[in-house]
C-alpha cells in the first residue's frame, strides 16, 4: 500500500472514531453539565427554603402568646361568668385595642357553646359578634385541649386566616370560653409573589393554603378520600370554594406544574415540614435552566471537540506537509549532485577532447608544414639546379683558365662560386627556420624581411605561373611573434593567391604592409575568382578546401587563423570590388620597452 493511501485511511479512522464516540461525550457532558446544575439549583433551594420557612413560621408564632394573654385578663373572666353584663362593652374595645397595637387580624371571644361574646370588630358591620363558630375545630381542640390552630376561610369575612385559639375559664371557675386570634397570611404571601419565586405551602390534607402563584390556592396535590372531604365540609375550612386537583404530573426527577397562562412547567419540588402539625413548604426550582445549562456544557464540549479534532488533522497536515518539503528537497539535493557529478565527468571528458584535439592539431600544423615543406623542397630543388649548373660551369673554365696561367679571370670565376655557394647557403638555411619549432616567449619579427624571404622561396613558382607580383612595404615592419608562424601564414595566404590565379588570364597579386591602430596590417589580393559570400564564412573551418582531392586539404586558414590569434592578431577574408580575394592580417607591434624589460 502506498504511504498516502495510509495516511489517508489513517485520517479516516480518526474521523470515524471521533464520530462514533462523539454522541456518547455529548450525553456525558450533558448529564454531569445537568446534575451539576441540579446540585447547585438544590443547594440553593434548601437555603430559600429555610428563609420561607422561617418567614411563615415567624409571622404565625409571634401571636401565640396572644390568645393565652386574652384569656387571662379579669374582665373576660368575668364576662365568662356575665355574659350579658355591660363589661362586653369594655373588653370589646380592649380587643380593639389589642388587635391594633399587635396587628391581628381579628381577636375574639366565645363562650363554652361557640357563641361569639366580644370581638375586635365589633364596631364593623361583619362583626363576628353573636355568631357561633363552634364548628370549628379550634374551638373544639381549645375545649379539649386548652389550645387550638386552624387555618380557615372565614366564614363571615370570606378572608383566609390561621386561627390561633386559647380556653378561658371564668372568674369563678364554672364557665369556660375560648380567646381567638385570626392571623392574617396574606401579606405574606404578597411578599412571596414579589420574590418571583415558586413557592407554596400545603396543609394535612395536602392542599395548598398559600402559595407565590394564585393559580395554585386551593388546590389539592393528592385526591381527597370522602372522610377528609366530609371534614372540610363539617368545619367548613374553605367555606363556598370549589377545590380542584392541582393536576400535576410527577416523572423520575421533577414534576410538571399547571402554569397561570395555561401551559404547564417542569419543576424540582423541594419540601421542608413545618412546625404546624401536617404543613409542608414547597420550594419549586424550574428545570428549563437546568437543561439549558446542559445543552450549553455540550455545545461547549462540542465546539472543544471540533477544536481538537481540526487542532489534530491541522498538525497531522503540517508535519506531512513538512516530510514532503524534506523529500523534496532531499531529492533536489540528490539531482543537484547527480548533476555535479555529470558536469565533473563532461568536464573531464571535455578536457579529454580538447587535449586530443589540441594534439590532432599539432600533428596537422606538423603534416601542413611537411606538405608546405614539399613544395618548398620542388621550389628548392629548382632554385638549386641553376646556382649548381653555374657554379659547374665556372669550376670548369676555372681550370681552363687555370691551366692558361690566367689567374685573374680565375679568381673572378671562384669569386662567383663563392657568391653562388653563398646564396645556395642561405636557401638551406632558410629551410632550416621553417622548420624549427616556434618559440614560446614571442620575439621581434621583421615582417618585410619574412615577405622576402617567403617570395624567395615561391619565386620559382611565381615564375612558372607567370604571376605579376605587386610589393608594396617598408623595409622594416617589426611586430611581436616568431620568424616560423609568420613565414607559415605568408606561405599559406601566399599559396592560395598563386592557386587562385592559376586559370586567370593575367595573374596578378598585390602585397600591402601599413601600419594601423597599433600594429602592422598586411593585405594580399589577388585577380583570381573570389569567393561567394556564404563561402567567407566558412574559409577558417578545418578540412574546408573547394580545390581538388589531392590538391588541397582545407587546413591552410584554419592554421593561419590559429596563429595568428596566437600571437594576439586578427585575420579576415573578403572579396575585392574587382572581384578578386582579399586577405587582411593584423599583428601588434613589438614594442622596445617590453623587449627591453
Ligand atoms: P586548401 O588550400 O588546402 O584548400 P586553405 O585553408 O588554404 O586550404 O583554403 C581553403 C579554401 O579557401 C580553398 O580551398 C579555397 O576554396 C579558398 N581560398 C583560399 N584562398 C583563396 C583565394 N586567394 N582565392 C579564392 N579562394 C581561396
Amino acid at each position: 500500500m502506498q504511504k498516502s493511501d495510509r495516511s489517508v485511511w489513517e485520517m479516516r479512522r480518526i474521523w470515524l472514531v471521533g464520530f462514533l464516540l462523539l454522541p456518547f461525550l455529548l450525553v456525558l457532558t450533558a448529564w454531569l453539565g445537568f446534575s451539576h446544575a441540579r446540585e447547585q439549583a438544590l443547594q440553593q433551594a434548601d437555603e430559600r427554603l429555610n428563609l420561607y420557612a422561617s418567614s411563615f413560621e415567624g409571622a404565625i408564632n409571634k401571636y401565640d402568646y396572644l390568645p393565652w394573654m386574652i384569656t387571662q385578663t379579669p374582665d373576660v373572666k368575668r364576662l365568662l361568668d356575665k355574659p350579658d353584663s355591660p363589661l362586653a362593652d369594655n373588653i370589646n374595645a380592649f380587643l380593639a385595642r389589642t388587635r391594633s397595637t399587635s396587628l391581628a387580624d381579628e381577636i375574639y371571644l366565645m363562650d363554652a357553646q361557640g357563641q361569639t361574646l366580644a370581638s375586635s370588630n365589633y364596631q364593623e358591620a361583619e362583626s363576628f359578634i353573636g355568631n357561633n363558630y363552634r364548628f370549628r375545630p379550634y374551638f373544639t381542640d381549645a375545649i379539649r385541649s386548652g389550645h387550638g390552630e386552624f387555618f380557615a376561610i372565614g366564614t363571615t369575612t370570606g378572608l383566609p386566616g390561621y386561627f390561633l385559639s386559647e380556653r378561658a375559664s371564668s372568674q369563678s371557675g364554672e364557665h369556660q370560653g375560648v380567646a381567638v386570634v385570626k392571623v392574617d397570611l396574606e401579606p405574606l404571601q404578597a411578599d412571596w409573589q414579589l420574590a418571583a419565586e415558586k413557592v407554596f405551602v400545603s396543609d394535612t390534607n395536602n392542599i395548598i393554603v398559600l402559595s407565590s402563584q394564585p393559580q395554585w390556592k386551593y388546590r389539592y396535590i393528592d385526591a381527597l378520600s370522602d372522610n377528609q372531604l366530609d371534614d372540610i365540609r363539617r368545619n367548613r375550612q374553605f367555606d363556598s370554594i370549589e377545590l380542584k386537583p392541582l393536576g400535576i404530573k410527577r416523572s423520575n426527577y421533577f414534576q410538571v406544574m399547571p402554569e397561570a397562562d395555561g401551559k404547564t412547567a417542569g419543576y424540582l419540588n423541594k419540601t421542608l415540614e413545618l412546625s404546624r402539625p401536617g404543613w409542608t413548604i414547597h420550594y419549586l426550582v424550574p428545570v428549563s435552566p437546568l437543561y439549558q445549562f446542559a445543552f450549553l456544557t455540550a455545545g461547549l464540549v462540542l465546539i472543544l471537540y471540533i477544536l481538537c479534532i481540526t487542532g489534530v488533522l491541522w498538525m497531522r497536515e503540517r508535519s506531512r506537509r513538512a516530510q514532503a518539503a524534506l523529500k523534496a528537497e532531499q531529492r533536489l539535493r540528490a539531482l543537484n549532485d547527480s548533476l555535479e557529478d555529470q558536469v565533473i565527468d563532461r568536464t573531464a571528458e571535455l578536457e579529454k577532447r580538447t587535449s586530443e584535439l589540441q594534439r590532432i592539431q599539432r600533428e596537422l600544423v606538423q603534416s601542413e608544414k611537411l606538405a608546405a615543406l614539399g613544395i618548398m623542397a620542388a621550389g628548392l630543388s629548382h632554385e638549386l639546379n641553376q646556382p649548381l649548373t653555374a657554379v659547374r660551369t665556372y669550376a670548369a673554365s676555372g681550370r681552363k683558365l687555370l691551366t692558361r696561367a690566367l689567374y685573374e679571370q680565375v679568381d673572378t670565376a671562384l669569386d662567383k662560386i663563392m657568391t653562388l655557394t653563398s646564396r645556395m647557403s642561405d636557401i638551406t638555411s632558410q629551410l632550416k627556420v621553417f622548420v624549427r619549432q616556434a618559440p614560446a616567449q614571442p620575439q621581434p619579427v621583421d615582417w618585410s624581411a619574412r615577405i622576402d624571404f617567403v617570395l624567395e622561396m615561391l619565386e620559382h613558382r611565381i615564375n612558372q605561373q607567370q604571376v605579376s607580383i605587386q610589393a608594396d612595404y617598408p623595409p622594416q615592419a617589426l611586430i611581436r611573434g616568431d620568424d616560423a608562424r609568420i613565414e607559415q601564414v605568408l606561405v599559406n595566404l601566399l599559396s592560395n593567391a598563386l592557386d587562385a590565379v592559376s586559370s586567370t588570364p593575367d595573374p596578378h597579386v598585390s602585397i600591402h604592409l601599413s601600419e594601423t591602430n597599433g600594429g602592422w596590417q598586411l593585405q594580399v589580393e589577388d585577380n583570381g575568382p573570389g569567393f561567394a559570400p556564404e563561402q567567407i564564412k566558412h574559409l577558417f573551418e578545418p578540412f574546408y578546401s573547394t580545390k581538388n582531392v589531392g590538391q588541397g586539404m582545407g587546413l591552410g586558414l584554419f592554421i593561419c587563423y590559429g596563429l595568428v590569434q596566437d600571437l594576439g592578431g586578427s585575420i579576415r577574408a573578403e572579396c575585392h570590388a574587382k572581384g578578386g580575394a582579399r586577405f587582411e592580417v593584423w599583428l601588434p607591434l613589438y614594442e622596445h620597452k617590453a623587449t627591453a624589460a
